[in-house]
């Protein structure tokens, strides 16, 4: 990593478990499991009380252990290797961990884990819960679990808008109280499942009373007893937690996060059984796209805060409204065209601005102080102002009129007069609203939903049409974008640059244009700087650009002129 790029924001050391236990293959089973329960904290031992009140969470348990020989890790002991046991006339006492540890196992070398997102997908693929870390030497260094995963991705972010019905999974193996333990252990083992859920037939309604996990059976086997003969009540674990279809995931992460429980069921009207959410239907949620949005949503964070920081140290604050007053600023001009017919079919407004002492700054330098300071209100109105003049004027000139993009910064957008100014100017400039785009960034649609949701109604009732900027590097889930009425979708620069070389990007920005164009949304990209770039967009159904391959943004004089003598057929032949 380069020395100005900025780290990684999410840390990988959250996920993984600082506790873990390494064994000896010639360990004798009843040893390691005294060993892992060790590491793992103590049971939960409540027989009774349905409240959640009288829940005592436990530890979160890593229920494996890495079997370790010269140093070197050679396999893993799970719980679901000693179930398998149940069935047979093994006994922990005289069964070893070489006999039924699984190996050889799959495992990720700590230097390689730089990434959340690769851990995951390597354990989604493989379908196990337990991924070793090892150093150079093949010798352990932690383990990642399921769990510990979901607990370094910031997930509450994009669960608002699910439900626990879209996650769970519908097919619950069932088992009644009197089922043995022994029948359970052979479903469990066959089925590969890690829990089971024991219901009570009431009414001709199957209603959830307990659960048996591995780590439930697992604990018995220790004592030794006649597994084939204890019933399943003796086992379970209660009080059994559950949740409705329409409860939000947010909900279902909290209680599993709070409680330390893997598993949940979710019940019906009636209290009957509809499903089970575990930890692999919640991280399954976690699909490439989203985490990439994640990932990125923290770095831009961290960069912007710090811009913002080594900018108004110099104090620029007072020198931005000075600047206003002596009609410092200025608007620029960047086209957007529609490559398969060639026509501008609209432009984006890019303030600058023009210092007599500094000469011309560009507005990533003042704008994030102006969001900083309530500046961006008086400098967000005139630049609303200037856009709907321009209208006015080509309107007055007889020249072209297309569509002005107007940028909006997430504080003006949350200003409750926004609307009513916006519906003011236009009266006042007696423009066709239609000629009037905002461009707003993600960031906006998860913050403040309801008030962001209302605002877009009354834009759109105004007859103004939305954009969402920047897109890919905020939130990136189109899934949740949809729930808000807008037009286009402004694919970030970073996406496009180089997009025929990069696959990672290029399978991204394929996703969401398919997405976009499914969920009839228009997608522009911006940032368009070579033919190349400008070719792959199309062949994967992106038709409108903007960038330097067309134009840089131009002050309006030489805007008007480009306009009028564009020709992209003849421009795009020559810049080959
Ligand atoms: P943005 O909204 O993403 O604007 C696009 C930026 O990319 C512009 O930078 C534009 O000049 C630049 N750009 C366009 N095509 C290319 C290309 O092919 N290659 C490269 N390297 N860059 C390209 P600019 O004008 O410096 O604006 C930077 C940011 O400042 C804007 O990003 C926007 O977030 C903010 N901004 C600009 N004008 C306004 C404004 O009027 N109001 C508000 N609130 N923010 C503004
Ligand atoms: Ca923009
Ligand atoms: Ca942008």
């Amino acid at each position: 990593m380069s020395s100005t790029e900025t780290p990684m924001m999410i840390e990988v050391e959250p996920a993984i478990c600082s506790e873990y236990c390494t064994i000896a293959p010639t360990t004798f089973l009843s040893e390691a499991i005294f060993k892992m329960s060790q590491t793992q904290g103590n049971y939960c031992d409540i027989s009774s009380p349905k409240k959640k009140e009288n829940y005592i969470p436990t530890r979160q348990h890593i229920s494996c252990a890495l079997v370790v020989e010269n140093d070197q890790l050679i396999g893993i002991l799970t719980e679901r290797d000693l179930v398998k046991l149940v069935n047979t006339k093994a006994t922990f006492q005289n069964t070893k961990v070489k006999d039924v540890m699984t190996s050889p196992v799959i495992s990720l070398k700590v230097e390689e884990f730089t990434d959340l997102f690769m851990a995951y997908n390597l354990m989604r693929r493989h379908r196990f819960r337990h991924l070793p870390l090892v150093n150079q030497q093949n010798s352990p260094v932690g383990v990642v679990t399921l769990g510990s995963l979901r607990q370094a991705f910031h997930l509450g972010y994009f669960l608002r808008f699910r439900q626990a019905e879209e996650i769970m999974t519908h097919q619950v193996i069932c088992a009644n109280i009197s089922t043995s333990v022994g029948e359970l252990a052979n479903i469990m083992t066959t089925q590969r499942v890690s829990c089971v859920v024991v219901v009570e037939n009431q009414n001709n309604l199957p209603i959830p009373v307990g659960i048996v996990t591995e780590r439930d059976i697992v604990q018995f086997q220790a004592m030794e007893l006649n597994l084939e003969q204890l019933k399943t009540e003796k086992i379970m674990s209660q009080p059994i937690f559950s949740v409705k279809p329409d409860d939000s995931v947010v909900i279902v992460h909290q209680c599993m996060t709070e409680l330390k429980i893997r598993r949940l069921v979710v019940t019906g009207k009636n209290g009957e059984l509809l499903g089970i959410i575990t930890e692999s239907n919640l991280s399954q949620l976690l699909d490439p796209i989203e985490i990439y949005g994640i990932l990125e949503i923290f770095r831009r964070r961290v960069s912007q805060l710090e811009k913002d920081k080594a900018i108004l140290l110099q104090g620029k604050g007072l020198e931005l409204q000075k600047a206003l007053e002596n009609n410092e600023f200025c608007l620029y001009y960047q086209p957007q065209v529609n490559i398969k017919t060639g026509k501008i079919i609209g432009v984006e407004a890019l303030v600058r601005w023009l210092s007599p002492e500094k000469g011309m700054i560009p507005p990533n330098q003042f704008i994030p102080v102006a969001e900083n300071t309530d500046f961006i209100i008086p400098l967000g109105k005139w630049i609303l102002d200037q856009a709907c003049f321009q209208i006015k004027q080509w309107q007055e000139l007889n020249l072209p009129i297309i569509p002005i993009s107007v940028n909006i910064s997430p504080r003006q957008f949350c200003q409750t007069d926004l609307v009513t100014y916006i519906k003011e100017i236009i009266d006042k400039t007696e423009i066709d609203p239609c000629y009037l785009k905002l461009e707003l960034t993600e960031s906006l649609l998860v913050e403040d939903v309801e008030i962001t949701l209302d605002q877009f109604k009354k834009l759109k009732a105004l007859g103004i049409s939305i954009a969402i900027d920047d897109f890919g590097t905020g939130y990136a889930s189109l899934g949740y974008l949809q729930h808000f009425p807008f037009n286009s979708l402004k694919l970030d620069r970073s996406f496009v640059q180089n997009i025929h070389q990069n696959t990672k990007n290029a399978a991204i920005t394929t996703a969401i244009i398919k997405m976009a164009h499914q969920l009839d949304f228009e997608v522009i990209a911006e940032g368009v700087e070579t033919k190349e770039e400008c070719d792959f967009l199309l062949t994967h159904g992106c038709k409108i650009i903007q960038g330097y391959l067309i134009s840089q943004p131009l002050p309006i004089t030489k805007f008007n002129k480009f306009m009028l003598n564009f020709n992209y057929f003849s421009n795009s032949e020559k810049s080959i």
